[in-house]
């Protein structure tokens, strides 16, 4: 395989395969100690906070479900702004540890519009969080967290963020912004192997904590907070993922965060200048469109699964289909992490490829 362009798991640098390929430490030990605290560190640096902030063994929904578990109790008000299939998600985990979660919808592919969820908490005034996505993985697009955590500050609401597929690679600085918890993952512009999710959380957020009754053992972050500050998890984290991710921090500091960024904006407006003049479709609302996954509208008469079959066996480059209810409708390059503008190139020659066999002619 020459290109893994799902929008995670990526790549992995050299440099943090070694790494997590490092013999096993004691995790009680100072030698883990010294780790955690250098990569915890590090971390909040790259989220722009002075917030608590843990390392989670688990994958992104995980770090999703303690977002939601540490912070609501049965029966609170939850807002969930949805736009796409992992806006869905957060809404539907809420619900299963019994919020009472109403959605405030926007069609997939269009930005959540500040507006509307400032009307919608004006009219309920009853509503404790507002749970959303940063970035909607599913049609590539970024919605506005900045504006969205002005209206939920002004009305003093606890606003949560998955920002799983955005942290690390797009502007998202926590503090200025007013996010209240914030989650990523390893696997995506970490350039580290799946496993790890990590969650900050604001002083405002602790207060909701202290009074949150909904179950919670393994992801409780009063446990975790009580552990790190002996540089420790509470159970036995994924010791391997941990190097890896202080390798990928070690790099990510020697680039710098404003590099990094705009590295990501470069790459995207690259895969989306080609994609334009191949003649395609973006799928969501261009003034919204992701830095870190490029979501193309199926052309009409291409049968895109057959297609992405001849990209993967034939050309080695690894693309992901339409997700939910754009299974078969569109294809998504992903372009975070480890990703730079000579893989550009490649990918898109691929894509021209695939697609003249697929017997698209550009219109
Ligand atoms: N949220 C978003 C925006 C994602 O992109 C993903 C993964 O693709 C998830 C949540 C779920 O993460 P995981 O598959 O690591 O549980």
């Amino acid at each position: 395989m020459k290109q893994l362009r799902v929008p995670g798991p990526t790549p992995c640098p050299e440099g943090v395969l070694k790494a997590v390929a490092q013999q096993m430490i004691n995790h009680r030990g100072p030698h883990f100690q010294a780790i955690m605290e250098r990569v915890t560190g590090r971390l909040k640096e790259f989220f722009n906070t002075k917030n608590d902030l843990f390392i989670l063994t688990a994958s992104g929904t995980g770090g999703m479900e303690t977002a939601v578990v540490n912070h609501l109790s049965p029966g609170d008000k939850a807002l969930a702004i949805t736009n796409g299939y992992f806006g869905e998600r957060f809404a539907d985990i809420a619900r299963a540890f019994g919020a009472d979660v109403t959605r405030l919808e926007f069609p997939w592919g269009e930005g959540a519009q500040p507006a509307a969820l400032k009307a919608a908490l004006e009219k309920d005034k009853d509503i404790k969080a507002v749970i959303m996505v940063h970035n909607e993985t599913s049609t590539g697009l970024t919605n506005p967290v900045r504006e969205l955590a002005q209206v939920v500050r002004a009305a003093e609401r606890l606003m949560i963020v998955d920002a799983i597929s955005s942290m690390g690679a797009v502007e998202l600085p926590m503090d200025a912004w007013g996010v209240d918890v914030l989650v990523t993952a390893s696997q995506k512009g970490w350039m580290v192997p799946p496993g790890l999710a990590m969650i900050a959380v604001s002083p405002r957020a602790w207060l909701y904590s202290g009074q949150a009754k909904m179950p919670r053992y393994y992801w409780d972050l009063s446990k975790a907070r009580r552990f790190l500050e002996k540089g420790q998890t509470p159970w036995t984290p994924a010791i391997s993922m941990i190097y890896g991710l202080d390798s990928a921090l070690e790099m990510m500091a020697r680039e710098g965060q404003a590099n990094i960024i705009a590295r990501h904006r470069r790459v995207a407006d690259a895969v989306r200048g080609r994609v334009k003049a191949l003649g395609l479709k973006l799928f969501p609302d261009e003034k919204f469109a992701s830095n870190t996954v490029t979501c193309i509208r199926a052309p009409q008469g291409v049968d895109v699964k057959p297609m992405l079959k001849y990209l993967r066996e034939e050309e080695g480059i690894v693309l992901a289909g339409g997700q939910g209810a754009l299974d078969g409708k569109a294809f998504r390059i992903g372009h975070l992490g480890w990703v730079n503008d000579k893989d550009v190139d490649e990918i898109m020659k691929g894509v021209e490829k695939g697609l003249a066999r697929a017997g698209y002619v550009k219109a």
